[in-house]
């Protein structure tokens, strides 16, 4: 399976989001298969996005979760309150979280095991600077990344984890990494996946890319068997980008049936 979310970030208000979900919507009519679809609307459109996709097979994300179960956290939203909303999934560590707002690796540790404990699903991102890549110390930052953001944690029969692989760089940038980068970086990830979580069934754990995907540039990528998915920033509020990275999905997902 090919799985396309889409982080509209803080881009659209309520209105728009309506809209944007309808439009949404209507990049998967008309298909034989489609890939799994997570839309992560800002937080005061989900209850109108969810009554939008209501009757489809779209999933609800959010972006980000408080750690804490309730209490005196001013601003934050919990994992109850998102579920009261019908969210299933949710961003974790977002590269703009980490950098503007200071979020930490165990901060992201404890958002990511409180997020399986409720039942919901992560996506954990992580990435490195060019800085970090230009030194060579790229696969060393996600080792690190992913060693303390998933530390202690557990997966269980049901659980399901996505590790969305975003180089700082890629975001927003137009600069997307070339399909060779994401391939290598992908296998990395998974090797030391497979470490951390030895006993992981198949489709247990996916990892996804993201960093400037557009309609152009997306079958290159999920044609790709280790990219499980793309994670959409800019390209998932332009709605004729968006359909052409759902029906490459959905063109991956023909060919290996066909296979
Ligand atoms: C993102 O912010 O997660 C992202 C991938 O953004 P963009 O697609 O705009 O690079």
């Amino acid at each position: 399976m090919k799985t396309v979310i889409a982080n509209w970030k803080m881009n659209v208000g309520v209105r728009e989001s309506v809209a944007l979900a309808r439009g949404t919507l209507l990049t998967l009519r008309g298909r034989k298969t489609i890939p799994d679809l997570v839309i992560c609307p800002p937080d005061v459109a989900l209850s109108e996005v969810r009554k939008v996709i209501a009757r489809s097979s779209a999933k609800l994300g959010a972006q980000n979760v408080s750690w804490e179960v309730s209490g005196s956290h001013t601003g934050e939203t919990s994992t109850r309150m998102l579920q009261e909303f019908g969210v299933t999934h949710v961003i974790i560590g977002h590269s703009e979280r980490r950098q503007h707002l200071g979020e930490t690796d165990e901060m992201i540790q404890k958002k990511v095991a409180h997020v399986l404990a409720e039942q919901m699903i992560p996506i954990l991102c992580v990435g490195e600077t060019k800085l970090e890549r230009d030194a060579g110390q790229a696969q060393e930052i996600i080792r690190h990344q992913l060693s303390v953001a998933l530390q202690g944690v557990r997966l269980r029969g049901g659980d399901k984890l996505f590790v969305a692989y975003e180089p700082i760089w890629a975001i927003g940038s137009g600069e997307p990494a070339s399909v060779g980068e994401v391939v290598e970086m992908h296998r990395f990830i998974d090797s030391v996946l497979t470490q951390l979580f030895p006993d992981a069934p198949e489709g247990q754990i996916s990892v996804l890319y993201g960093g400037s995907v557009t309609g152009e540039n997306a079958y290159g990528l999920l044609r790709e068997t280790e990219v499980d998915g793309v994670l959409v920033g800019g390209a998932s509020v332009k709605l004729n980008q968006f359909k052409d990275i759902v029906g490459a999905a959905a063109e991956v997902l023909e060919a290996q049936q066909t296979a």
